[in-house]
């Protein structure tokens, strides 16, 4: 291994900071598993007498309309503005799926959806006070940058009056969804409706100043080059250094089917694991790395918790976005709670604010598997059921 490699792993592995160039050489030439080392390295750092951890929570993405008049080309989710398969829940609707979430064991709901022309901030209020009004305790980590410019445009408000309505409205923190791929050139061609990345993390930065944090994601694999993901990294940790506000840094591989954009992900999964442990190691200012079992299947979602992630995310009692275009990887709590165990850590569920509820350190005492994840169509009238039954292990 060349000397300068070897000392950029040390230096990274101990806290030091990379610069974007050298990111990018450790992510194109280090050595795999010199690479993960150095960021497992950097996470138990990071976690000192919690390292032996890996956290899990229990959310459910709550689609509200897949009406988007912004027509992302990954995108299998929505429908234009009056075509017939449009659709928009009512504000019992999600409230009702909020009630079964908290039920099944939920600490936590995303409300995530289309930009629907129909839809203004007091629609969203109605939402969140709703939401709020009927779980308290639930954590709404929820809509994105996305969201905000787009109801700014709808409502002809500035990000920061949509923020402050969001907030008191019962909002507690941006899902990071919505950032895709934050440098120019391929964000134009995946997504030439959707703002900027930079618009996207002035969003965030005005989010965070006004008391909202947030998490920060990346979807790869649709042509983006290896500069651009490591750009892409870069553009986060700089606000990051100005405000403190994202929590977790969450990469996800695109789903090819049923889209405008068609072909295979361009991320294999050794790119996927690299991205990961890279990130560890650039990240000194974000506290949180969560691996996408949802997008890269079970056994590379594990594979993570060795190149320096220390969460799985969410057992996912719902979610129709991603799986619209091809994840098909179901869990549940029990697999997941396996799966880090099997890795070699305790598992434990967490909360929205990476707070600690339950430490699974006895197999015996693992909880039930009420909580499985479940993908349907949430169409308005179609069949709606969340699995109560027992977990298919398939
Ligand atoms: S990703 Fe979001 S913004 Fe883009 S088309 Fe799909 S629903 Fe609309």
């Amino acid at each position: 291994m060349r000397v300068t490699l070897q000392t950029l792993l040390d230096r990274s592995a101990n806290g030091g900071r990379l610069s974007p160039d050298e990111a990018l050489e450790l992510y194109l030439e280090a050595p795999f598993h010199a690479l993960g080392r150095a960021a497992d390295v950097a996470r138990r750092q990071r976690f000192g007498d919690q390292a032996h951890i890996a956290t899990y929570l229990i959310d459910r993405n709550i689609n509200y309309t897949n009406v988007c008049l912004t027509a992302c080309k990954f995108c299998a989710f929505y429908r234009a503005p009056k075509h017939a398969e449009g659709w928009t829940h009512s504000v019992e609707e999600i409230v009702r799926r909020a009630d079964e979430a908290v039920e099944l064991g939920g600490t936590q709901v995303m409300l995530q959806g289309g930009h629907s022309p129909e839809l203004g901030i007091e629609w969203y209020e109605e939402m969140l006070r709703a939401v709020k009004a009927a779980q308290p305790q639930l954590a709404v980590h929820s809509f994105g940058a996305s969201e905000v410019v787009h109801i700014a445009r709808v409502s002809d408000l500035s990000f920061a009056d949509v923020i402050t309505r969001l907030r008191n409205a019962g909002l507690d923190s941006f899902a990071g969804a919505g950032a895709e791929i934050l440098p120019l050139r391929p964000r134009t061609v995946i997504a030439p409706l959707k703002e900027t990345g930079e618009t996207w993390l002035e969003v965030m930065e005005t989010a965070h100043g006004l008391g909202v944090e947030s998490t920060a994601t990346m979807m790869m694999g649709t042509g983006e080059t290896a500069a651009e993901r490591i750009e892409h990294l870069r553009m986060i940790r700089d606000v990051q250094d100005r405000t403190g506000g994202f929590r977790s840094f969450i990469p996800w591989t695109y789903q090819p089917e049923n889209n405008h954009l068609k072909g295979e992900t361009k991320a294999t999964t050794v790119e996927y694991l690299r991205l990961v442990a890279v990130a560890r190691l650039f990240f000194d200012n974000v506290v949180h790395l969560q691996g996408s079992w949802l997008t890269v299947g079970k056994d590379v979602g594990q594979l993570t918790l060795h190149m320096g992630a220390d969460d799985l995310g969410s057992v996912m009692l719902e979610e129709n976005v991603v799986s619209a275009a091809g994840a098909r990887h179901r869990s549940n709590r029990r697999e997941l709670i396996s799966l880090i165990r099997t890795a070699g850590r305790v598992p434990a569920q967490r909360d929205t604010l990476y707070r600690l509820l339950t430490l699974h350190e006895d197999p015996a005492l693992d909880p039930d598997d009420r909580a499985i994840s479940h993908f349907s169509s949430t169409a308005p009238g179609a069949q709606q059921r969340v699995d109560l039954g027992l977990p298919t292990l398939a």
